[in-house]
């Protein structure tokens, strides 16, 4: 038997043990409980206008469970002293010093006489939030990076969940190259300290960045942000620029196929920058949050659960169950008294059409858009209305992700007119996914399979 042979059994064995434990639905040591949680958060150790004691105060009285605070390329580590020289931002340090007393908050003035105050720590402010099983901080960073060629800038951020160490911004070549040095940081920093911890990308149509023929390239990357509550994202693209949700069923269709890359899993975030006026066109917390099933509130028991799709994302829609395997997905929504629900399963069946034509280029931008691909990718397979809803796979689908649509307004919109809605991570048909523990795994570049352009 030669090794090509060999390897091929060996893979074909896996999947079949790895369709097995999915099917017996192996029982949990311990129940399992919803989590929520935001991922994407700014404080005043970067560009958001609070104390971070304060925006994790906000996040557990109003009903979360975890937050990552993500500032760009900074941790909540060593010592930061921040100005207070407008009223604005007197104002803050007068709140804060009202709330933790003048002795926690230290001042100073510079030689140049600029009054300033220090930050605490991570370590420092956590005990006064946290409370085992009720609510936890993440370690976390933004990723800050770009790709420039000629007059075209890409911004490229990337949050790192559960991070141990700051990772500088990597660079790269190219945008894929940028996206993919950065992504290797956080599995190489995971590898080395054994902490669970994984990279997500960040709002690809924040000023046209990312395509998703980009995104389709990179490897070890599980998660994207497919709704991000700051007002200036672009989550539902333009005239030229495909909405997110079409970005991730392009994706997904690739990556499950002849990419073999496993699912991507999207999320909603905040990326909270402003806490002091509520108001569309700011950036306030509360926008997009995910719910995560684990048997502990851990950042490792999150982290896994993530890993496994065990959650969904939201701006509003609570769900009671989700039952996602190889055979379908079905869920029960915790409904509000008058309020209505359309759920939507969204797939691509075996066969699809996977050619693709380049779209209009907008004459206001020089950045790569995203192409222009069949309907049979991402296609609207079933629709119910009212709490629950369920698919079952009839065997020709390569997976199936649920959205749910609600008549309820969303308080404090992201954008005009916004109603609450969750989406559900994709149920993938068993001879497409790919084991967990390979989806985090890098493929060395000359064995990994690029995707073909038709
Ligand atoms: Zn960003
Ligand atoms: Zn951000």
């Amino acid at each position: 038997m030669n090794s090509k042979v060999r390897q091929t059994i060996r893979v074909a064995l896996a999947l079949v043990l790895f369709a097995e434990t999915q099917a017996d639905g192996a029982q949990p040591e311990k129940p399992l409980h919803w989590w929520k949680g935001n991922l994407h958060t700014h404080s005043l150790w970067s560009d958001g206008d609070e104390f971070p004691e304060i925006i994790a105060e906000w996040y557990k009285t109003n009903g979360y469970h975890f937050l990552a605070l993500s500032d760009h390329n900074i941790m909540q580590k060593g010592s930061k002293w921040v100005a207070v020289t407008n009223a604005a931002r007197r104002a803050v340090l007068e709140k804060y010093i009202a709330r933790h007393g003048a002795d926690w908050a230290k001042q100073r003035v510079t030689a140049k006489g600029v009054p300033q105050v220090r930050l605490k720590t991570l370590e420092e402010f956590r005990g006064l939030v946290e409370k085992e099983g009720e609510f936890l901080l993440i370690p976390s960073e933004e990723i800050t990076d770009k790709f420039k060629q000629d007059d075209r800038r890409h911004e490229i951020h990337l949050n790192a969940t559960n991070l141990r160490e700051l990772i500088k911004p990597r660079g790269g070549t190219s945008v894929v190259d940028t996206m993919q040095r950065n992504i290797d940081a956080v599995l190489a920093q995971r590898e080395r300290t054994g902490q669970s911890m994984f990279p997500h990308i960040n709002h690809p149509n924040f000023q046209w960045a990312l395509t998703a023929e980009d995104l389709m390239q990179v490897q070890g990357e599980q998660f994207f942000e497919v709704y991000n509550g700051h007002p200036s994202v672009r989550n539902a693209g333009d005239a030229h620029h495909a909405p997110l949700e079409r970005v991730w069923d392009i994706l997904l269709a690739f990556r499950l196929t002849e990419l073999k890359r496993g699912p991507i899993y999207g999320l909603a975030v905040d990326d909270a920058h402003h806490y002091q006026r509520f108001t569309i066109s700011n950036s306030n917390p509360g926008r997009g949050w995910v719910v995560a099933r684990a048997p502990r509130l851990e950042a490792a028991a999150i982290v896994a659960a993530m890993e496994a799709g065990d959650f969904y994302a939201s701006s509003g829609v609570r769900l009671k169950t989700m039952e996602r395997s190889g055979r379908g997905l079905s869920i029960e929504i915790d409904a509000e008294p008058g309020v209505e629900y359309t759920t939507q399963f969204i797939g691509t069946l075996r066969g699809f059409d996977p050619s693709s034509r380049p779209a209009p280029q907008p004459t206001n931008s020089a950045l790569p858009v995203t192409r222009i691909y069949s309907s049979e990718i991402g296609a609207l397979l079933a629709e119910t209305r009212g709490p629950q809803a369920e698919y079952k796979f009839h065997g020709d689908e390569i997976y199936v992700r649920a959205k749910v649509t609600s008549t309820k307004p969303k308080a404090n919109p992201y954008a005009k007119g916004e109603t609450e809605v969750a989406w559900v991570q994709p149920a993938v048909a068993p001879a497409f996914d790919v084991p967990p523990v390979a989806r985090a795994r890098r493929v060395p570049r000359e064995r990994a399979v690029t995707p073909s352009r038709r």
